[in-house]
């Protein structure tokens, strides 16, 4: 529920069906018909569903909400065509997401959470805490928006923006499985990548579900006592267990998992800790992401230098690790998770003040 209406764009084909037939007392066939209009032709209201009645879309206007995003600002890369959105959402709270063109298709990194309240320490989106949840419909709409005014087709998805997906579980799942069904954009599970710091009781909860879209781990230490420094979320779980749990996520799904890893010069790029990691994940069916931390004003944390990244992936190389260097896209456009966001909440406060 929205402001006390239905949000039918969260709903499933096979819930939307009951609430048109048992709720709305409709013809069963009616749900199939909005479903497309909301996840096909991805229309943002009721009047544009013109094979409806205009009783009936009156009678969902009345009952219903669809949720929509609007654009307040956009930047595209002069480097890349990296395009960065800032969405207002219908309580006027502000979310970013992100495209990007790859080789093998456009890449959407959407937000699951306004805020974040899991702080970790090289995060910008966790400064103001986290202020409410996001619908399975509203991350649904970063991607439909998305799709609409860059007129090209999404093919992969990643939930890597602002919040932590498996702390709003219920709506990241029901927004999986939206997303990923025909009628609808069905995007191959495979294409979709979902980035935890470690909630380890959810990711036994997600592997279970059986889903083949790809399990990201924010590791960014190779020790408890250094992670604890980094991420608050090492107090609750150790590394030991987030490895057990993704070890049970492969037994239940064979899906390679992906280990991200933010370099923060001094802080976990030594030799050492590349050896160290490179222990870690032995006999592991995985794959590590190196990330240059971005620095951020409030944190006294400085980007790890290029061949010092460079030195680092060799080392894990050698070791017989699949490693990537995360490239950096949109650099000129503050493309990193919660900067640009933040800032356009400091120039608000500002234009408030
Ligand atoms: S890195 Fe992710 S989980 Fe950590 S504070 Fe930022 S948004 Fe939250």
């Amino acid at each position: 529920m929205l402001n006390e209406k239905t949000d039918i764009k969260s709903m499933t084909l096979s819930e939307l069906e009951v609430f048109i037939t048992e709720v709305l007392g409709e013809k069963k066939f009616r749900a199939k018909q909005i479903y497309e209009w909301m996840h096909v032709r991805l229309v943002d209201s009721f009047d544009e569903m013109t094979n409806l009645s205009k009783d009936l879309r009156k009678k969902l206007s009345e009952r219903c909400v669809l949720t929509h995003l609007e654009i307040v600002e956009k930047y595209v890369s002069a480097i890349d065509g990296t395009a960065k959105y800032l969405f207002k959402l219908s309580d006027d709270r502000i979310i970013e997401s992100v495209l990007m063109h790859y080789k093998h298709g456009n890449s959407v990194c959407i937000s699951s959470q306004v805020g974040c309240r899991m702080g970790c320490r090289f995060c910008a989106s966790t400064l103001g805490g986290l202020e409410r949840q996001m619908l399975a419909s509203e991350m649904l709409d970063e991607i439909y928006q998305i799709q609409k005014d860059s007129g090209e087709r999404v093919s992969n998805v990643v939930v890597m923006g602002t919040g932590e997906p498996l702390d709003n579980y219920d709506a990241l799942v029901r927004m999986i499985e939206i997303l990923t069904h025909a009628p609808g954009l069905d995007i191959s599970q495979r294409n979709v990548t979902v980035s935890t710091c470690g909630l380890v009781p959810k990711i036994y909860e997600l592997a279970d579900l059986k889903m083949q879209i790809t399990l990201a781990i924010s590791l960014h230490a190779v020790n408890d006592e250094k992670r604890r420094e980094l991420m608050p979320i090492a107090n609750t779980y150790s590394i030991e267990e987030i490895l057990k749990a993704c070890r049970y996520y492969y037994s239940q799904n064979n899906r390679r998992i992906t280990f991200e890893y933010s370099l923060v010069k001094g802080v976990n790029d030594s030799r050492e800790d590349a050896k160290a990691l490179a222990a870690l994940l032995e006999g592991m069916n995985c794959h590590i992401n190196l990330i240059p931390v971005n620095p951020i004003e409030e944190r006294d944390y400085r980007q790890t230098e290029a061949d010092a990244v460079l030195k680092f992936k060799n080392m894990l190389e050698k070791y017989g690790r699949n490693v990537t260097i995360r490239r950096e896209m949109g650099r000129d456009i503050q493309a990193a998770c919660g900067q640009l966001r933040k800032k356009y909440m400091e120039q608000s406060v500002k234009r408030e003040g």
